[in-house]
């Protein structure tokens, strides 16, 4: 990982690990102390929350940076006197030290900025049913610069290092930096651990312990038969019938693995699956993808060897504001059996 040292890894790689805890610490304590009610989901706090951690890090680190996600201050502004904004904000101070609740909003909003010509894009919280059920989900950051994904960082505290996405594990933190490679750290309870220290205010960001890296690598299989396909749980989020059918197709004998957010990336880069289907759910034919539903995954992919592209196979496009608007879905393999897979697609999909 040595030629990964830039400040901009650096940042991220803390960054997705304290927000990676803090989400950690939500889901037990909200759950645990029964606080969720009616629209207060431990989700709800945490997205809020996590947006707060990084946009505040990244004011002190690259001050000049944009920041685009999904929420804005402006509800949780509006929500006045409500117990949300007390619990927003007294995550943020634990996490942060000492800080106003205006400074938790300013944090919040710097995330509400148009993409530029550099910018981070960050989804505190991908996958929020998987949050919510105890299952997988991810911090994801990434950098972009001229349209191009140049970093991502991919944290997912409920991934263990089996990559088994089925299984709850102790935390994965995947990284990739444009032409230097994937890399992935998977702790014995270093990362994401309640033993990092709360981040100083003023201090620098960064003094968590170092991380062991090792290097990501796709799955060399070029049989389809034996492909290990994943979906999104969500029924919603793709269309499970033509999954199914591109299966039966390609002659997969073994069930779509099933898993919430770009942890499915993770396990693709790491060998653990061969096909990623992000197919139009009949219900929103029309969806574009987020920036940043999609943006780390798919370096740390990418880097590792594997191959995205959208359903008719063009190359996703990131220069295009906060949604991918010039792409179909998704399909991303281990790069060897992409152009099965597109195949597949053209004969199954109307697209
Ligand atoms: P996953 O966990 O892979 O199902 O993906 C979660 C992400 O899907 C969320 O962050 C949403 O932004 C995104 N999403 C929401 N609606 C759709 C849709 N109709 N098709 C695809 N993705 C969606
Ligand atoms: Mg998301």
């Amino acid at each position: 990982m040595s030629r990964l040292s830039q400040p901009e890894l650096q940042f991220a790689l803390d960054a997705v690990r304290r927000a990676g805890l803090l989400a950690q610490q939500i889901q037990g304590e909200m759950v645990v102390e029964g606080v969720a009610k009616g629209d207060m989901s431990p989700v709800t706090v945490a997205d809020y929350a996590i947006q707060a951690l990084v946009g505040r890090a990244l004011a002190e680190r690259f001050p000049d940076d944009v920041l685009v996600a999904e929420e804005s201050a402006e509800e949780l502004r509006a929500e006045a006197g409500t117990p949300m904004r007390a619990l927003v904000y007294s995550y943020v101070e634990r996490a942060t030290g000492a800080c106003t609740e205006a400074e938790v909003y300013d944090w919040i909003d710097r995330g509400a900025a148009a993409p530029a010509e550099r910018f981070w894009t960050l989804d505190p919280v991908d996958g929020t049913k998987g949050y919510l059920r105890g299952e997988q989900y991810a911090v994801a950051l990434a950098l972009i610069e001229n349209g191009q994904v140049k970093l991502g960082v991919l944290g997912c505290p409920n991934l263990g290092g089996d990559f088994n996405g089925e299984r709850i594990g102790s935390g994965v933190l995947s990284a990739a930096v444009r032409g230097e490679g994937a890399w992935v750290a998977v702790p014995e309870e270093t990362i994401l651990s309640p033993h990092m220290p709360p981040m100083q205010p003023g201090g620098p960001v960064g003094a968590a312990e170092p991380l062991q890296f090792s290097q990501l690598r796709v799955s060399p299989s070029s049989d389809a038969h034996q492909a290990r396909i994943l979906r999104s749980v969500e029924a919603a989020h793709t269309n499970v019938d033509e999954v199914d059918q591109i299966a039966h197709l390609l002659g997969v004998q073994a069930p779509p693995v099933r898993m919430d957010s770009q942890a499915k990336y993770a396990v693709l880069a790491a060998g653990a699956g061969e096909m990623l289907f992000r197919l139009l759910s009949p219900k929103k034919p029309d969806y574009k993808e987020r920036i940043w539903d999609q943006a780390a995954g798919s370096i740390i992919l990418e880097e590792a060897g594997g191959r995205i592209t959208d359903l008719c196979g063009n190359a996703l496009d990131f220069s295009q504001g906060q949604t991918l608007k010039r792409n179909t879905g998704v399909f991303a393999s281990n790069g060897t059996l992409h152009d099965a897979g597109l195949q597949a697609i053209r004969q199954v999909c109307k697209i």
